[in-house]
């Protein structure tokens, strides 16, 4: 028997519509690059209007694509950091039915040229900021028909349009193409930390159910009262959705452009009632020495609206969650990756247990249960399901609503990571886990930086998430290093604190050792400036094991 429902599809032109009906004077408030300081640094000028202006300039740019030919199906790149005139592309590029494909701008130039290349873009809309890399770009992308500058350059760019330019003449009203649901939206490239990047299309149907979970209490609790700043970039996995989440809520939107260092965002944070933010640990790390330095000198921000700042990407220890509480800053983990849209997991307390209690912590401390639309499982190498006891790990499978099922033009890579169990599909991660006994996950490692000791496993994160708690560390990796006997075990790749003495492997020890069985305990630490980074500000695990591959432990 069918449902008396009516099809409704679930497509992006319906946010854009919601958002110019019931939203059109709410804010978008963009930092962009306004001249340079004498040291020649950028200075941030501020850039302010509303959504019914962002509705309008989306449909032009809607007008002008249409105008240059691009079909449904076609892919249009964008090449930008987080901005309104980016915003406008996330809306103006779907509704045409074309494809939005975010180019991740800290990727390697080999790897811009393949994405490009796989992807067959037709048109690249860039900022003015990175204009200057077109020249070594361009000759090894043929499918780029148009280039279009995002920003004012100081003079015109010869063969080159200017975005505002382009769009300015166009109508601000755009009837969309029929659209499926199910037709592609988005497209995302992996980083490609193993192999070329793989890419991922996000459909209109996943990006609505995905704002839509992501909106929901227990996710980011995503509202029209609230005022976001999302630090994750819009050129890698959509900044986390949040654009259409915001957009489809009503939220006012904050962006900020370069200026993601600490002062700049404490700075914007406080100056527009920011009560969401969501960014990487490392840029939390950044925020809290700037909170921290402005209470010791006297001079505090005042972020008394800021309720939530969701941390993921990669994890972010229990003693920076603690250090953020202690000066109002309340860290909200969740997990993810491009493969999940990329919302996958999120760590709300468990009810009856208080924020700040060392169970609270425990449990903010891990990746949290999966958001609805999205099931989990985590199996052994024969993929039976690991006990949820909270110290097992298995591989994390995942599948859902809005979790992708191939890589684009890649069966090889599809194959590697779909797998088939109890009769239905599941997406093998690539992260080693354990579930406890209320389901929450939590993150142990990537299954390439396990480390494999005698048989037995050692997750990685779970060392360095402690060595960060160290009062005279500032970062903390743990490698595999390779060993006679034991085939594997960890060394710890350390960063001293400034004005901290090195603590001795002795002073180590003694502070892991109640933490941890004492096989897991690093052999040796080594002393290092900075630990490389990928493009996101992961830490570049593969980088460290070449750099230490003939490291002697005995
Ligand atoms: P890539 O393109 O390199 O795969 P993603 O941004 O898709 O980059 O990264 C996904 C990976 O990041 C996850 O598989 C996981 O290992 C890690 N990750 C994401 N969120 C968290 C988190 N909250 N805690 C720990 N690790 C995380």
């Amino acid at each position: 028997m069918h449902s008396t429902i009516m099809h409704f599809p679930l497509t992006i032109p319906h946010i854009l519509d919601r958002a110019e009906k019931y939203f059109a004077d709410r804010e978008i408030i963009s930092l962009i690059p306004a001249g340079m300081n004498e040291a020649g640094q950028p200075i941030p000028g501020k850039h302010r209007y509303t959504y019914a202006q962002m509705v309008a300039r989306a449909r032009q740019l809607a007008n002008a694509l249409t105008a240059a030919g691009i079909q449904k199906g076609d892919r249009v790149a964008t090449f930008a950091v987080n901005h309104f005139r980016h915003l406008e592309a996330y809306f103006g590029i779907p509704i045409t039915g074309a494809v939005l494909h975010t180019v991740n701008v800290r990727l390697h130039p080999e790897q811009l040229v393949y994405i490009i290349n796989h992807a067959q873009d037709r048109i690249l809309l860039i900022d003015n900021v990175f204009a200057r890399l077109l020249p070594a770009l361009l000759p090894h992308c043929p499918s780029i028909e148009k280039v279009v500058i995002m920003g004012p350059t100081p003079q015109p760019i010869p063969g080159m349009l200017d975005y505002d330019q382009w769009i300015a003449d166009q109508p601000t009203t755009f009837t969309p193409p029929a659209l499926d649901e199910n037709d592609a939206a988005g497209m995302c490239y992996t980083s490609g930390t193993t192999g070329h990047p793989k890419g991922v299309v996000y459909s209109h149907r996943s990006t609505l159910l995905h704002s839509l979970a992501s909106a929901l209490p227990d996710s980011l609790n995503l509202k029209r009262s609230d005022s976001l700043l999302p630090v994750v970039p819009m050129f890698h996995v959509n900044a986390w959705g949040l654009p259409y989440t915001s957009t489809m809520v009503g939220a006012k939107q904050v962006f900020a452009s370069i200026f993601s260092d600490g002062a700049s965002l404490a700075k914007l944070l406080a100056e527009e009632k920011c009560t969401r933010t969501a960014g990487v640990p490392t840029i939390w790390m950044g925020l809290l020495q700037e909170v921290e330095r402005a209470i010791a000198a006297g001079t505090p921000y005042n972020l008394s609206q800021l309720e939530l700042l969701v941390v993921g990407g990669s994890a972010a220890p229990e003693s920076l969650i603690r250090a953020c509480d202690r000066v109002g800053l309340h860290l909200f983990h969740a997990w993810g990756m491009t493969e999940t849209h990329p919302l996958g997991t999120c760590a709300s307390v468990p009810s009856g247990i208080e924020m700040d209690s060392d169970e609270g912590y425990h449990f903010r401390a891990k990746q949290g249960i999966p958001v609805p639309l999205v099931d989990v499982r985590a199996v052994d190498g024969d993929l039976q399901d690991v006990p949820h006891d909270g110290k097992t790990m298995g591989a994390l499978l995942i599948r859902g609503a809005w979790v992708s099922g191939e890589y684009y033009n890649n069966p090889e890579g599809t194959r590697a990571t779909q797998v088939e169990l109890d009769g239905q599909r599941w997406f093998d991660t690539g992260d080693i886990v354990t579930i406890d006994e209320k389901g929450y996950m939590s993150i142990q490692d990537r299954a390439k930086d396990l480390i494999k000791s005698g048989g037995e496993w050692i997750s990685s994160v779970d060392l360095e998430n402690a060595l960060m708690g160290h009062p005279s560390l500032a970062e903390a990796a743990v490698i595999a290093a390779p060993h006679p006997k034991w085939e594997e075990r960890p060394l710890g790749v350390l960063v001293v604190r400034p004005g901290h003495d090195q603590p001795s492997k002795e002073d180590l020890d003694a502070f892991l050792i109640g933490k941890f069985a004492k096989w897991w305990l690093p052999d040796a630490y080594v002393f290092v400036q900075e630990i490389p980074r990928t493009t996101v500000g992961k830490f570049l695990k593969r980088a460290l094991r070449d750099q230490f591959k003939d490291f002697k432990l005995e």
